[in-house]
Parts: C-alpha cells; sequence; structure tokens
C-alpha cells in the first residue's frame, strides 16, 4: 500500500503531517521523502544510519575522431540537448533526457556512454524503515531520481518482508483491530507493509510522478485563499489519477476565517472527497514545528489527534478497497 500525502502548495503542512503520522501509524510502514528539491522530513524522524548510493543519468559524450558532422544526431534529439555551430557537434549533457535517440542513429559510433549525477539516494531499513531522495545542487531534471527512488521502494520492501526479526519488533496499539497481527511470528507479506509518502508539492511533473504511483492520495490543504485556490487546482490535477484521495485540512479554526473553513468543508461536500482529519490552527504548534518536533509528541491530546487521523485514513483505505 502506497499512501502518497501532496499538497497544492509548500507550506501547506505536508511534512508535518507526514512525519506525525508516521510515528502514530500502528502498520509496518516504511518512511519516503519524495520531496526530492527539498527534504526534509529526516528532521522530523531522524533516521542515524542512512546509506547514501548516488543516481546517475547515461547521456552522451562525443568521440569526434569518425564524426562527420552529419547533424542526425542534433536532428533527432527532441530535447535540443546536442547543437551543430558548423562543422563542431556540441552536447549539452545537462538538457540531456537520456531517451537513447542519438546512440542509435550514429552510424558512426562515435558517441559513447558517459554519465551525469542526479542526486541520492539515502536509506535504512533499521530501526526505522527509511528512504529519502536529494537532487544535486544545480540539477533541474528530478523525474529521472524519483523513478530510481520507485525501483528502491520496492526494493527495500523486499528486504523488510524478508527481514523475520523485524517483522517480530512492532507493538500492536489501539488501532490494531483492524490489521494484521503485529509482534506475532506470522510472516509479513509485501502488501502488509504501508509506504508513507511525502511527495514533492505543487502539481508539476515531480509531485505527478510520485502520485501516480501512489494507492491512496492524501491532500493536506489550508483553508486560506491561497491555500484553497492551490487546493482545488491539486485536486483538479490529481483526480485524472483516479486514485482514492481524501482530504487533512491543516490551520483549521484561525481568528476570523470562518469563510475559508466553510468554502473548504463545501468544496469537499461536493467533491465527494472525504475529510479524514482536522488540526487546528495554533501557534504553539509553529513554534514547536520550527523546532523540528513531531506534532503528535507536542501532548497526549495531540496524540490522540493523529491516532484518530490514522484510523479514519486505515478506514478510507479499506472501504476503497484497498486493504485486505
Ligand atoms: S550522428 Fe554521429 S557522425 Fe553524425 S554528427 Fe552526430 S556524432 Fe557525428
Ligand atoms: S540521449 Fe536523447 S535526450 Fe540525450 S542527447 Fe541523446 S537524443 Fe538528446
Amino acid at each position: 500500500m502506497k499512501i502518497a500525502i501532496a499538497s497544492g502548495k509548500g507550506g501547506a503542512g505536508k511534512t508535518s503531517v507526514a512525519a506525525a503520522l508516521l510515528q502514530v501509524w500502528d502498520r509496518k510502514k516504511l518512511a519516503v521523502d519524495a520531496d526530492v528539491e527539498a527534504p526534509n522530513l529526516h528532521l522530523f524522524l531522524k533516521p542515524e544510519n542512512l546509506h547514501e548510493e548516488k543516481v546517475y543519468l547515461p547521456v552522451p559524450v562525443l568521440d569526434p575522431t569518425n564524426c562527420t558532422a552529419c547533424g542526425d544526431c542534433r536532428n533527432i534529439c527532441q530535447y535540443k540537448a546536442i547543437i551543430k555551430m558548423g562543422q563542431q557537434i556540441l552536447i549539452y549533457p545537462e538538457m540531456c533526457h537520456a531517451c537513447g535517440a542519438c546512440f542509435l542513429i550514429c552510424k558512426e559510433n562515435c558517441l559513447r556512454e558517459g554519465e551525469r549525477e542526479l542526486g541520492s539516494l539515502l536509506y535504512q531499513t533499521n530501526p526505522i524503515p527509511y528512504l529519502m531522495g536529494r537532487t544535486r545542487i544545480g540539477e533541474a531534471m528530478t523525474p529521472p531520481l524519483l523513478k530510481k527512488m520507485q525501483a528502491k521502494t520496492e526494493e527495500i520492501l523486499s528486504a523488510l518482508t524478508n527481514d523475520t526479526e523485524l517483522n517480530k519488533t512492532d507493538k500492536p496499539n489501539e488501532l490494531s483491530s483492524i490489521d494484521k497481527p503485529h509482534g506475532s511470528d506470522t510472516p509479513h507479506t509485501f502488501d502488509d507493509f504501508d509506504t508513507i509518502i511525502d511527495s514533492p508539492p505543487g502539481v508539476s511533473c515531480p509531485a505527478m510522478t510520485v502520485v501516480r504511483e501512489s494507492d491512496v492520495l492524501l491532500l493536506v490543504a489550508e483553508p486560506t485563499p491561497f491555500g484553497f485556490y492551490d487546493f482545488k487546482l491539486a485536486h483538479a490535477a490529481f483526480k485524472q489519477l483516479n486514485i482514492p484521495t481524501a482530504v487533512i485540512i491543516n490551520k483549521i479554526n484561525m481568528q476570523g476565517n470562518e469563510e475559508g473553513d466553510a468554502l473548504m468543508h463545501a468544496y469537499c461536500h461536493d467533491s465527494n472527497l472525504r475529510i479524514v482529519g482536522e488540526i487546528p490552527f495554533s501557534e504553539e504548534v509553529a513554534r514547536f514545528y520550527a523546532k523540528g518536533m513531531i506534532l503528535s509528541e507536542l501532548s497526549q491530546e495531540w496524540e490522540d489527534r493523529f491516532k484518530t487521523i490514522a484510523l479514519n485514513i486505515q478506514v478510507f483505505i479499506k472501504e476503497e478497497g484497498k486493504l485486505p
């Protein structure tokens, strides 16, 4: 089960919600920070033993020895990564999308495979199963890194599924009535692990790349005028993907914003979007968040609040037929 937590705009509270949900989520889980341009889930969850793996994109490098400057490679490149100046061929690896067409079309075999660093994947399976991606500074293209991250997610889930010791370590809590047995010797299967993904913000390529591969989408929405506008855009974009979608309204009950709250409720009602949680606005929360603390650890009341949201999400997922 892959659960993407997304939002129409940055600052809606997506990461703080993801961190708190991961903290109270009582099923087997893998935390994924896919906000690769500005990952910060690790600041809350504090994974300490991350392995780093660099990710590269194969790009062409020209060996000019036999190049006839025919220009075929330039003509076939849809991304303007190859140009011809007089009789000289120039390659701009930063523009390359690694489609491979230029390699295929060059009759003189003048192009060999080089690489461009996209960024890194950082991960661990113990004690907190965790995966994050981070783009190289200056790298503009994130979907190839996200695709590698999706492959790594499957690899980690497979390792977790086969880790018999890990399968015995979780403790049950009050949400477990809806779950598979915890802390037992019952072997877990691949499907028992929930991947909770802090998605890139907005609705551009990175966010779409992540949400498209998810089973369930949680949209974190802020009932301010800008937040509501971006939330509607996000909903309009993501609903094309036909993924079960629920909403968590963050910063509700802001003084003087009763109309914003009402508009958000009305939109969700009219759009048949289930609201699985409402998080009240509080300056204390903002201060807590700024210190890198997890909201469910603020007090018993906040822990219970997120446990209820987690339960609502699990009920929603079950009703959508995504949980056994
Ligand atoms: S297709 Fe090959 S031979 Fe032609 S310009 Fe490109 S590199 Fe040179
Ligand atoms: S691999 Fe594709 S995108 Fe990259 S330079 Fe060659 S044709 Fe252009």
